[in-house]
């Protein structure tokens, strides 16, 4: 049933059309308590209530289905208007982004040329800026562009996704540039081919990358709301004496809010992952994939005044 739950919203997060319907329906199903708002400016009170409890965050601007060079250029703008905005309201924050809505399906060199311009007003607002990572259609492309793109700026990371199959390799592939990677188990719908079937190989695999990526001295998020990957962690950093500044955790803003303050009481660093934006359908539809606990949460938010 899980399984089934699972297939159903991945296979609705990949269908841009219901995205209207979505978009007017979508605080009735609860996606605001899982999503900063419509715009940067619905966000910024939000960010400033995490940072002053402690919690650092990472913002996104939500959308993923891009059809023309213009609407990717202006994801580019927003991504610029967001970082001008974390500097202007001091935020601690920093920008995560999707390199398909900055062009990645349309041509690589549109994609460099924004993301130059994205890095450009980062170096100079002092911003990091983490790629996450999409389906595994798009795995080598955003892997090439964050190689290219790390050799030129410090300020920048991306994601390794525990359940595809290739992710060992990969760390070793990018380990020369020395990456600050957040690591999860992958949000997508996957094949057999390409990622492990079995939720435990996910796990495991995800304890594997975490061990090698921060024994190899890197920087490293650990973006999951598992406790057993959390307890892992803490127990992996003990026992070889990796200090609290190499690593932080990571969850997302409206999951396990209480979670976040008791590791960050217990001396963590602790960063909520932010999305904002009204194209905010298919961030929706994985997170009810993920835990069929969050399809009570949206029915509940659907019932409620
Ligand atoms: C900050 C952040 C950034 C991410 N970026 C990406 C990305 O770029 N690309 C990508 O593919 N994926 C990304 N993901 C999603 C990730 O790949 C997983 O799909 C998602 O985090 C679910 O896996 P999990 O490790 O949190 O726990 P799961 O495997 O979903 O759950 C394991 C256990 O954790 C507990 N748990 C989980 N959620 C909750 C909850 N809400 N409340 C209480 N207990 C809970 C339950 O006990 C559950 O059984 C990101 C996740 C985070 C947190």
């Amino acid at each position: 049933m899980e399984a089934l739950n699972k297939s159903f919203f991945l296979f609705l997060a990949s269908r841009p059309s219901l995205d209207r319907f979505a978009k007017r329906w979508g605080s009735k199903f609860g996606a605001d308590k899982i999503v900063g708002g419509e715009t940067f400016e619905h966000a910024v009170p939000l960010i400033q209530n995490l940072n002053s409890q402690g919690l650092r965050v990472t913002v996104d601007h939500l959308g993923e289905f891009v059809a023309s060079e213009a609407e990717a250029r202006e994801r580019t703008l927003e991504c610029l208007q967001s970082i001008r905005m974390i500097s202007a309201h001091d935020l601690n924050s920093q920008l995560s982004l999707k390199v398909t809505s900055l062009g990645l399906d349309i041509n690589p060199e549109l994609v460099w040329e924004n993301m130059i311009q994205i890095m450009d007003e980062a170096v100079k607002h002092d911003v990091f800026v983490t790629i996450d990572m999409e389906d595994s259609s798009r795995t080598q492309a955003t892997l090439d562009l964050y190689k290219a793109l790390k050799k030129k700026y410090n300020n920048i990371g991306t994601v390794i996704q525990s359940y595809l199959y290739r992710s060992d390799q990969d760390l070793d592939d990018l380990n020369e540039v020395k990456p600050n990677l957040r690591l999860v188990k992958g949000a997508y719908k996957e094949s057999a081919k390409v990622a492990f079937p079995d939720k435990s190989d996910v796990d495991h695999n995800l304890k594997l990358l975490i061990k090698k990526h921060l024994l190899n001295g890197n920087y490293t998020a650990i973006a999951s709301h598992d406790d057993a990957i959390i307890q892992y962690t803490k127990e992996l950093v003990r026992e070889h004496g990796i200090a609290k500044d190499q690593f932080e955790f990571q969850m997302l803003y409206g999951m396990r809010s209480e979670r976040q303050l008791e590791l960050l009481a217990e001396g963590y660093t602790v960063r909520v992952y932010m999305p904002y934006g009204n194209d905010w359908y298919g961030y929706f539809m994985r997170r009810l994939a993920e835990r069929p606990a969050n399809i009570a949460f949206a029915l509940n938010g659907l019932f409620k005044k």
